[in-house]
């Protein structure tokens, strides 16, 4: 089944407070719901345990009403990477937003570990060379993903996938 998911998000950054409570997943499930999204990564930097948090206040005080993907952010020498936690220990890794940082040959950094690569960023879709990132999705079987990179919790959504989450772990096996 089709999903329209957000996976790359900071409801951490965006909320200053690194130990989510109830509260904030509120806000967070009620902004994402607005937008009309089924789901989110929340991935904040090198920080997985924020992401298992927010899933289990979703999964137990609010009745699964969105569908949380715990990941993170990290670095893989000069690119950042998003790194999805999926069903069945399953990791998922997609390149955020190429371009930013500047990298001469961020190719030579693409290996068997990648599944997935961003084409759309609010705020890095000028730093973006579109052409070169198809040309690569399609050489290296990549997933091409549009996320929001949100660091407000307004701009959740902004950008979002209608993708199936076992589309996702097919490609990652
Ligand atoms: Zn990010």
């Amino acid at each position: 089944m089709k999903l329209k998911l957000d996976l790359h998000t900071h409801c951490g950054e965006a909320t200053s407070l690194y130990t989510p409570n109830l509260d904030i997943v509120k806000r967070i499930v009620d902004t994402a719901k607005k937008r009309g999204l089924d789901g989110l990564g929340v991935t904040e930097h090198y920080n997985k345990t924020y992401g298992y948090k927010v899933r289990d206040l979703v999964e137990r005080e609010l009745d699964r009403e969105l569908v949380i993907i715990p990941g993170q952010e990290i670095d893989k020498g000069p690119l950042h990477i998003v790194v999805l936690y999926l069903p069945g220990e399953i990791t998922f890794r997609f390149i955020a937003h190429p371009g930013y940082p500047p990298v001469r040959d961020f190719e030579a950094y693409i290996d068997e570990t990648i599944h997935g690569i961003e084409y759309r960023n609010p705020t890095h879709d000028d730093e973006m060379d579109l052409e070169l990132i198809k040309s690569l999705a399609d050489k290296h079987n990549l997933i091409m993903l549009a996320n929001s990179d949100a660091h407000f919790l307004s701009d959740i959504g902004k950008y979002y996938n209608e993708i199936d989450i076992d589309e996702l772990c097919a490609r990652a096996r």
